[in-house]
């Protein structure tokens, strides 16, 4: 058999790494290739390295074919991940097969300078192509001739002459950090999967690791839900999109938090509770969210504070944001109640308009049940009617 070795960094892996297999196999005539991530790569310094075990899942994703083994032989060996070492086992393991190592251009450019480098050719040949504009087919056989010794016209180092895929790791994961999308550079299934491990991200990651704590799975996701569909609102009504996105993902703090913990903190917060309020503990976690942030989070931002506090029952005057919440919340994509198409088509229409639906929705089942309503919500209804009459009387 003629067996590829790919081994990288791969955090994460994305589309030049797989164009790069695709084509090496395809030129080479390998049967098979064996993706190796490295556990420590001992030719660079690799910031925000996520651990071994997620980036094998993420190769195993992403080089779906059949013909891909994932291979955790590094990853178990731990320590810097040295290619000799790993060429060795693998000679050892397939004794009677062909072995080519898969490398990308910069890899071939400083391959002189890897540990027993002349050890590895001798179990391999490297298979390489270009993987930028600068450099060209013909630097990289003179590269191979003048310091490697290794003639590619004889094909003792085997060179793919195709168009490189320019992308690199480092680009997927400043893309993540910035919260762009970034399937277009990996594949789908890898995105989501950064995403829901929460890997490389960095707006508001210290809030989802903090959310992952209080929460449980339902809640977290919601949470996650919310702060998308604000962040849509935001963009349909000319709203502050990254404010709508953490006020979103943070409406629930306190959601999951004890009776006890919500007190303790809606006291701290110096929050004096009515009467309705003191007997509707439901009403607690959104009081309690806005207190947490503000003691607990040194969140200052006063139309945040009031997007959470005012989440659940509204209020007359509510700010564009706070409304923005408040439906979001409503229609976040997990949610499933009787009325949700409506809700969502409504919110498509004007945010008052689904307000009044959301609100007449949740009198209906409140006072089914012979449970309180609190003032605000009846004041925020009573506002949005007022606005209603008065605009159908100018018309
Ligand atoms: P980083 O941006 O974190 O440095 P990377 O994108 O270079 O990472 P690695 O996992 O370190 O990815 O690369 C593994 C191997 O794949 C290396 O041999 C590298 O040269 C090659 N490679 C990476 N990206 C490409 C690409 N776009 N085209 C061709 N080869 C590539």
């Amino acid at each position: 058999m003629r067996i590829g070795i790919f081994g990288g960094t791969f955090n994460p892996p994305h589309l030049g790494h797989k164009h790069l297999a695709e084509e090496i196999k395809a030129k080479a005539e390998l049967d098979k290739i064996i993706i190796i991530p490295a556990n420590t790569p001992p030719h660079k310094e690799s910031k925000e390295l996520a651990d071994g075990f997620h980036r094998m899942k993420m190769c195993e994703l992403l080089f779906n074919e059949d013909f891909y083994e994932i291979s955790d032989l590094e990853i178990k060996r731990q320590g810097k991940s040295y290619t000799v070492d790993t060429v060795s086992e693998l000679k050892k393991l397939y004794p009677e097969d062909e072995l080519f190592l898969i490398i990308g251009t910069d890899m071939l450019m400083t391959f002189d300078k890897w540990y027993r480098y002349e050890d590895i050719l001798r179990d391999v040949r490297l298979c390489v192509s270009v993987r930028d504009d600068e450099t060209t087919v013909s630097d990289l056989s003179a590269f191979a001739k003048d310091v490697l010794k290794l003639n590619s016209e004889n094909g003792e180092i085997i060179i793919a002459d195709v168009e490189p895929w320019i992308c690199s790791s480092t680009d997927v994961r400043e893309k993540l950090s910035q919260g762009i999308d970034a399937s277009e550079l990996t594949s789908l299934e890898v995105f989501n999967y950064v995403r829901i491990n929460l890997l490389y991200e960095s707006p508001h990651v210290d809030y989802k690791r903090l959310l992952r704590e209080k929460l449980d799975d339902y809640r977290f996701l919601h949470s996650l839900n919310v702060a998308e569909s604000a962040r849509t609102l935001a963009l349909m009504y000319g709203g502050d999109e990254e404010k709508a996105y953490f006020a979103g993902l943070v409406h629930d703090i306190m959601k999951n938090a004890t009776k006890e913990e919500q007190l303790q903190i809606m006291k701290k917060g110096d929050i004096i509770l009515t009467r309705t309020e003191k007997n509707n503990p439901k009403l607690w976690h959104a009081m309690a969210g806005e207190a947490y942030l503000r003691t607990e989070m040194g969140v200052t931002d006063k139309e945040i504070l009031s997007a959470v506090r005012y989440h659940t029952t509204g209020r007359a005057g509510m700010s564009l944001l706070e409304k923005i919440v408040y439906i979001a919340d409503y229609i976040s994509i997990e949610r499933d109640y009787p009325d949700v198409d409506m809700m969502r088509e409504l919110s498509a229409k004007g945010l008052d308009e689904a307000a009044l639906y959301a609100l007449k929705f949740s009198f209906a089942s409140l006072s089914k049940k012979e449970k309180l309503i609190h003032t605000d919500s009846v004041e925020y209804y009573n506002e949005l009617i007022i606005n209603q009459t008065e605009k159908e009387k100018s018309l």
